[in-house]
């Protein structure tokens, strides 16, 4: 019998771990299956990210050189670098104003009462993160001994150290022809491995939907029902409106063509809820499905995964202004500004890890006032969240590729 494609594989684990999940849910915590299934979906689950997370840092390092040293020219190197950062602030900034003013129109949380969360915001303790400190971290982290962070799995600083060895094999050109086909090879074998991954993401994919729907707190859900209501909104807006509208204007790609081509990446980000474990299929989707050029899609994606977080800044500013109408406070203008600012800088910090985005929005509150402790509110709904918010985030990167791709080379390169 002939299997479905890993495509549909993939979309039937999700879509079976889903209604697994709810199935569970309604069996209840207590009940002896439930138990056994949601213990067996965990250990899979996590299995599965450990062996995208086992290849991550060797693919980062080796994607990036590698993507950098094929970018001989200067010039051409000089417009990958600058089309990229332009291409991630300008779909950030998009993405906040979206979230600003989808909070501003509906107002969600205007209604609650804030006693409602009294207790749990008693029980939680914000780790204070000002926005000078939080920058003083994150620029001290991007300088790290290379060995110290590959070994740790610091991917930012892995990627800082990549560029540089990438420019450096640049300027050395024929010097060091070795190194350079050494990491190649090293690059081609890792994505040989990544082939191998990919057959177990339809079952690890299930697993963890399984474990992430059955452990929803469905009470919270429904009082915070507005907020998640126009987030998820406002995400879908931007992921399958806005990202491919930019997509078709620069590249002339249909959405459905992006959509057969990058699906794969955003399942699994959907399921892992973390860039940084979807990486490897992201890279892999880029380059061999949406056919991005190998130098193209070796940098920008892999520095889109730390970076590049459309889905968490759009979070981060409409949960500020969520916070702030369920406090009362109406923020001004410049407070708005400063939101779209620091929800830019937090999204960028943060890691591309579960939750990430829940830690660095502290600074966002504390930017204009509001209380940190106040995140304990969004706790509960945050890992759902967090779902759809990868799942943009990636698609960023995968778009940024496409139309750096576009912009950044001509036909002489
Ligand atoms: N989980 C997100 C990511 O990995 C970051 C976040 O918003 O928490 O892209």
């Amino acid at each position: 019998m002939k299997l479905p494609s890993l495509n549909a594989q993939i979309l039937l684990g999700a879509i079976f771990g889903v209604a697994a999940g709810v199935y569970l849910h309604g069996l209840g915590a207590e009940h002896q299956t439930a138990q056994t299934v949601l213990y067996a979906s965990g250990l899979v689950g996590t299995l599965f990210i450990d062996l995208l997370k086992m290849v991550l840092i060797p693919l980062v390092f080796c994607s990036i050189t590698v993507g950098i040293a094929n970018l001989r020219q200067h010039q051409q190197m000089q417009r990958v670098w600058v089309t990229t950062i332009l291409f991630f602030v300008s779909s950030m900034a998009i993405a906040i104003v979206l979230g600003l003013a989808a909070s501003l129109y509906f107002k969600p949380g205007a209604g609650l009462s804030i006693n409602l969360f009294e207790h749990a915001m008693q029980n939680f303790e914000a780790k204070q993160l000002p926005l000078p400190e939080f920058f003083a971290q994150f620029l001290h982290g991007l300088f790290v001994n290379p060995f110290a962070a590959l070994s740790q799995g610091n991917v930012l600083a892995v990627v800082m150290f990549a560029l540089m060895l990438g420019i450096a094999l640049v300027m050395g050109g024929e010097r060091f022809k070795h190194l350079r086909t050494l990491l190649q090879e090293a690059l081609d074998v890792t994505m040989l491995i990544v082939e191998w991954v990919m057959r177990l993401a339809p079952l690890g994919i299930m697993a963890l939907l399984i474990k992430l729907v059955a452990g929803q707190d469905v009470a919270m859900l429904a009082i915070l029902a507005k907020f998640v209501a126009v987030v998820v909104g406002t995400l879908l807006l931007h992921g399958v409106v806005v990202l491919p509208l930019i997509l078709y204007l620069f590249t002339r790609m249909s959405p459905l063509t992006f959509w057969r081509g990058a699906r794969e990446a955003l399942v699994t980000a959907f399921a892992t809820s973390s860039s940084s474990a979807t990486l490897p299929v992201t890279l892999r989707c880029a380059s061999q499905q949406l056919n991005v050029k190998p130098e193209i899609a070796g940098f920008v994606v892999p520095l889109g995964a730390t970076i590049n977080m459309d889905g968490t800044a759009l979070y981060e500013a409409a949960a500020a202004l969520f916070i702030a109408n369920l406090i009362g406070v109406e923020l001004t203008i410049a407070q708005q500004l400063i939101v779209c600012f620091t929800a830019m800088i937090a999204a960028m910090g943060a890691p591309g890890i579960p939750s990430a985005g829940m830690v660095t929005m502290v600074m966002v509150l504390q930017s204009v006032g509001l209380p940190a402790e106040a995140i304990a509110i969004l706790l509960p709904v945050d890992r759902l969240l967090d779902t759809l918010r990868t799942a943009v985030n990636v698609q960023g990167d995968m778009i940024g590729s496409l139309v750096v791709q576009k912009l950044a080379t001509t036909s002489k390169d």
